[in-house]
This record gives structure tokens, C-alpha cells and sequence, in this order.
């Protein structure tokens, strides 16, 4: 009786195409496996060295999930003295978008996530083990492709589009699990004449895989996230390999370059869990070893009060990556908000370690969130991003403000460079040395907003300000700004100042406080916070702004008396 071990491996070679077959399949002279053995050198990296990849497919824009998974990657490579690296996988040229390489490139240089291969910011690559562009190694696939044809692993079909997609409909008209697998891989079992007459007749084929699996086993998958997990095998023959682009499939090329590009952890969208048996056969059928794998959860926003959905590209604009660029959002608040998403204790870590970079905090698997995915609170963020704006100091706001500006915003960039020390003054109201620090910047789009109506410029182009805004009669608005420009010192102290305005409203029947106006409102027309407010609407345009007394000064007396005087 023959061993299982014999039986297999006559099955094997029943399927092995002769070489002229092969060779008409794969024309042309291919590297052999020696040769990129020799050019892909495995890695000589510390032991428990790291490294970690986004293989991301340029075809649109960078989700904000895309950055969340580089950030992990970048951050386990980096604390284990590992690699990061970056490779685009653009093999499915119908999709690829090149322009969005750049976008990906610039999304993880805003975010300070550092690749040590890959495409960088200046257009160039760098590292040993490029290209990084899988279309750009074509000739690599073609190697193994042809390998996994030679060992029966793999072969050519002839099916059109047209008949994969009728058998398909078929097998759901029929309640069958729909695929190109078993007795329904038409090409699966073809004798090397009928695979002869096809290419002498010059009809497109695909390469597939020949899946030895079966679909009722379960495979044991160990996932550095989700855990053990039992999946069931892939039966599938999937097409790897098309010979018409000479360029492989995603899950062929991704074999391919991560065992070549010596990858050990693969992070990555948990959309990809369910291809983890087609990927480890993949491994198995060429002889390597996998990565370990682990599926991150999609990242959440609530829809509404009590319902959560995943972030989608098409409806929230914060999944988009270059926004948090555009609007001005300091990378580093993105970055520690993600962090807290990822490990839920960097928050009390960042509480205990003020000013230390966010690069000593250690992630850990064990506390990546699991299966639920990371929730996204943009209010949240958003004060992450003014608690860090609070504490910096004016000069380095309006240096960092001004790189924003001048890229976003040409008119806040103009005045700011014109006025230098004008807009420090203005940004450092209320900042250095205040014991409450205003919050009222998180992003640099916000300086537009907050310090904007300093300038004549910015300020002459506001709507002109509404009745209801001043919540004073124009008489009185009047009589007020008149008194308070007879005696108006630009020098003197917040005091002097407030007890002036205090004594204007006096005068015209205004409480001194809050309070005096509470306890007898019949007696006045308001109290002094209404008085301040005419000249905070007139100067400001707004109601709301840091420490009046303090907008006076930095404004000087000839632009605050020109404003007033528009009352
Ligand atoms: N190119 C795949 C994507 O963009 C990446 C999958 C992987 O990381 O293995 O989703």
C-alpha cells in the first residue's frame, strides 16, 4: 500500500505541467530563487527586533485608520530597535491612484511616523530592500509564480470574467458557497495539451493557486490582537498571478515581499482576518515562514447619542488623514490622542511624565483594544490639541502658525509676517505665566478666529457687527464710547482702567458688578460686564476674547480709538 505522503505527491505530479508548457506560460528569463536569496539577505537585527510595515494600496485618500495602524507598527518596530518600513502596493493598476503615494508619504511625515524604507518626503527611496513599489518588482513575482506553477502548485485558467461571474450567480441560485474551488475549478485539473491548444489559440489566462484545503477544517490562527481563532481553510482557488500586467495579486505579492523584506509582525485592518488561511497557505506552499499577524478593529465615531459606526471615508471628513494638515492640528495631539486609543493608560502615563516625548510610553499588545474598535471623539481630540496650544509659549505659536498660514491661509500669513511682534503680543494675552493659560486654539486654523480681528485687515473684512450682538441701545452705546475717549490712557494699569469703565456706567446708570445688578435690577440698565462688552464688539467683533484691558494694550490707542469710533 502507498504512504498518504506518496499518494500526495502523486496527485502533485499528475497536475505538474511539462517545462515547454511552463515556459510558454512564463516567457522570457526570470532571476532564479538564488538570486533573490542573494539580493534579499535576511535581516541582521537584535534578537526580538520588530519589523513592521503599511502596505497600503494608493487608491484614494489616507484614512485616519491608516495612520492609527502606522503609528502602532512604527512605535513596536521602533521600541525593539527594529524597522519600519513603507510599501505601496499598487499591483491592481484598474484602482491605483500614484498621485496618492505622495498623499500617504506626507500624511505619515505630518504625523512624525518615521519609515526607514520606503518612499520619503523628498521623492527618494531608500533602503536594501526596494524597490518599495510593488509594481516596480514584477520580475520577483514572476519568479515564484512560475515556481508554484512548476511544483503543481499552481496553474493557469482560462475562464473570461464573464464565466467566472455566471458560475458564481449559479452557485448562489443553487445554495452553493459561491467560488472558483473543487470540482467547479474548471482549469484546475487540465491536461497540458488542452492548456497547449488554449495558448496557441492566444486566449488571456490568470494564474491561480491550487488550494489543497478544505472548507469544513479549521485552521488555528494565533492573532497578536483577537487572540486564538479557529477559521476555516481556504478552498478557494484564488487567482494569484495575471500574466497580461506580468504583475501578481495583492495576496500573492504580499507573501512574496514580506518574506523578503524579512516582515515578522503584520498590523493591519481586521477586513483582511478572513484571507489569513489563504495567506498562511500561500507561506506554506512556497516554503516560508508567516509573520504573526494581528487585526486591528476599524476605528468607531457615534452616529448619533447611543449609536456607534465605523468611520467611513466617503461620510466623515475627519477619516481623512490630510485634513488634520489642512485645518492646522498639531500632529503631536493626533498622536497622543491615538495613542490613547491604542493603549487606554498612555493618558495616565502622559498625566505622570509632562514633558517627556511620547516615544518612552511602551505599547503593549496585551492592551491594544481588541475586538471592539478604537472610538474616535473629535471634541476630545480637539481639547487634547488646546491643552497642548495653552502651554506653548507665544513665539513658538506664531512660528508654527505661521508655516500653517502660509501654506492654508495667504492673508493671516501676510499680516502675521508683517506684524511679528504685534501678533506675539496678541497670542501671548493671557498665556505665559497666566495661572489659567487660554484654550481657545486647537488647531492653527483657529488663529484666524481668535487673533485675526488684530489685524485692520482681516478685521475690515468681517460682516458688519449685528444690533443684538451689543445688547445696548445706540445712544447709550454713544455716550458710553464718547466718555470713555475723553479719558482714555493707553498706559493706564488694568485697575485704573476698570475703574473707569466702572464709573462711565455708573454715570449712565450701569451696576458696577453682576451682582449689584441681581439684587436690584429695576434700579439699572444693566451692569458693567454690558459696558465692557460695546467695546469688546467693537474692537473684537466678538463677545468672546481673551482679557479686554489686555486687547487694548497690545492694539494701541490709535487703532483702539479708530474702532471705537465707529460705534
Ligand atoms: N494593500 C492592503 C490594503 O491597502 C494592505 C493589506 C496588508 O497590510 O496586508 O488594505
Amino acid at each position: 500500500m502507498k504512504t498518504i505522503n506518496e499518494t500526495m505527491n502523486q496527485k502533485q505530479e499528475s497536475h505538474i505541467l511539462p517545462e515547454h508548457v511552463v515556459t510558454k506560460l512564463f516567457p522570457g528569463e526570470l532571476p532564479d530563487e538564488e538570486e533573490w536569496k542573494e539580493k534579499y539577505p535576511p535581516r541582521k537585527l537584535p534578537e526580538g527586533a520588530m519589523v513592521t510595515r503599511l502596505g497600503p494600496s494608493p487608491t484614494g485618500l489616507m484614512h485616519l485608520g491608516g495612520v492609527y495602524a502606522s503609528l502602532i507598527s512604527e512605535r513596536f518596530a521602533h521600541q525593539t530597535n527594529g524597522v519600519f518600513y513603507l510599501r505601496i502596493e499598487d499591483t491592481d493598476e484598474a484602482r491605483s491612484q500614484p498621485e496618492t503615494t505622495e498623499v500617504i508619504v506626507k500624511s505619515l511625515y505630518f504625523f512624525n511616523i518615521p519609515v526607514d524604507e520606503g518612499m520619503t518626503i523628498s521623492g527618494e527611496e531608500k533602503g536594501d530592500y526596494g524597490p518599495y513599489t510593488q509594481s516596480a518588482r514584477a520580475k520577483l513575482y514572476q519568479t515564484f509564480a512560475k515556481k508554484l506553477v512548476e511544483q503543481g502548485k499552481a496553474y493557469p485558467c482560462f475562464c473570461t470574467s464573464e464565466e467566472t461571474k455566471t458560475l458564481g450567480e449559479q452557485q448562489m441560485k443553487d445554495g452553493i458557497r459561491p467560488g472558483y474551488y473543487g470540482k467547479w475549478a474548471k482549469w484546475r485539473d487540465a491536461s497540458p495539451e488542452e492548456v497547449e491548444a488554449e495558448l496557441a489559440k492566444g486566449t488571456p489566462y490568470v494564474i491561480r493557486l491550487r488550494s489543497d484545503g478544505n472548507f469544513e477544517n479549521k485552521v488555528k490562527v494565533h492573532d497578536l490582537l483577537k487572540g486564538d481563532l479557529e477559521l476555516s481553510e481556504n478552498d478557494i482557488d484564488k487567482k494569484i498571478f495575471v500574466p497580461a500586467t506580468g504583475l501578481p495579486r495583492y495576496h500573492l505579492a504580499h507573501v512574496i515581499d514580506d518574506h523578503f523584506m524579512g516582515t515578522t509582525h503584520v498590523l493591519r485592518g481586521d477586513e483582511w482576518l478572513s484571507s489569513v488561511p489563504l495567506h498562511l497557505e500561500l507561506f506554506e506552499a512556497l516554503g516560508w515562514k508567516p509573520p504573526e499577524y494581528g487585526h486591528l478593529a476599524p476605528i468607531q465615531k457615534m452616529e448619533d447619542a447611543s449609536k456607534k459606526r465605523k468611520l467611513s471615508k466617503r461620510k466623515d471628513p475627519e477619516a481623512n488623514a490630510m485634513l488634520y494638515q489642512e485645518e492646522g492640528f498639531l500632529p503631536e495631539a493626533v498622536v497622543e490622542y491615538l495613542l490613547n486609543l491604542a493603549n487606554s493608560d498612555f493618558e495616565d502615563w502622559r498625566k505622570e511624565n509632562q514633558g517627556k516625548d511620547n516615544r518612552e510610553f511602551h505599547l503593549t499588545f496585551e492592551r491594544l483594544s481588541r475586538s471592539n474598535g478604537p472610538l474616535l471623539d473629535f471634541v476630545k481630540l480637539n481639547d487634547v490639541s488646546k491643552e497642548i496650544v495653552s502651554h506653548l509659549q507665544a513665539s513658538e505659536i506664531y512660528d508654527r502658525g505661521l508655516v500653517w498660514a502660509k501654506q492654508y491661509n495667504q492673508k493671516l500669513a501676510e499680516e502675521m509676517e508683517r506684524n511679528p511682534d504685534y501678533t506675539k503680543d496678541a497670542l501671548n494675552i493671557e498665556r505665559e505665566g497666566a495661572p489659567r493659560p487660554r484654550k481657545d486654539i486647537g488647531a492653527w486654523s483657529d488663529l484666524y478666529a481668535e487673533i485675526g480681528y488684530f489685524f485692520d485687515s482681516i478685521f475690515g473684512e468681517k460682516e458688519p457687527v449685528s444690533e443684538e450682538l451689543f445688547g445696548t441701545a445706540k445712544d447709550d452705546r454713544e455716550s458710553i464710547v464718547n466718555a470713555f475717549l475723553e479719558t482714555y490712557n493707553e498706559n493706564d494699569t488694568k485697575d485704573e482702567w476698570f475703574e473707569k469703565v466702572k464709573d462711565i456706567g455708573r454715570k449712565l446708570g450701569y451696576a458696577d458688578g453682576a451682582k449689584a445688578y441681581k439684587l436690584e435690577p429695576e434700579k439699572y440698565k444693566g451692569q458693567v460686564g454690558d459696558v465692557a462688552k460695546i467695546f469688546r464688539v467693537l474692537l473684537t467683533g466678538k463677545t468672546n476674547t481673551p482679557d479686554l484691558h489686555s486687547v487694548m494694550k497690545v492694539m494701541g490707542k490709535e487703532r483702539v480709538t479708530q474702532r471705537l469710533k465707529m460705534v
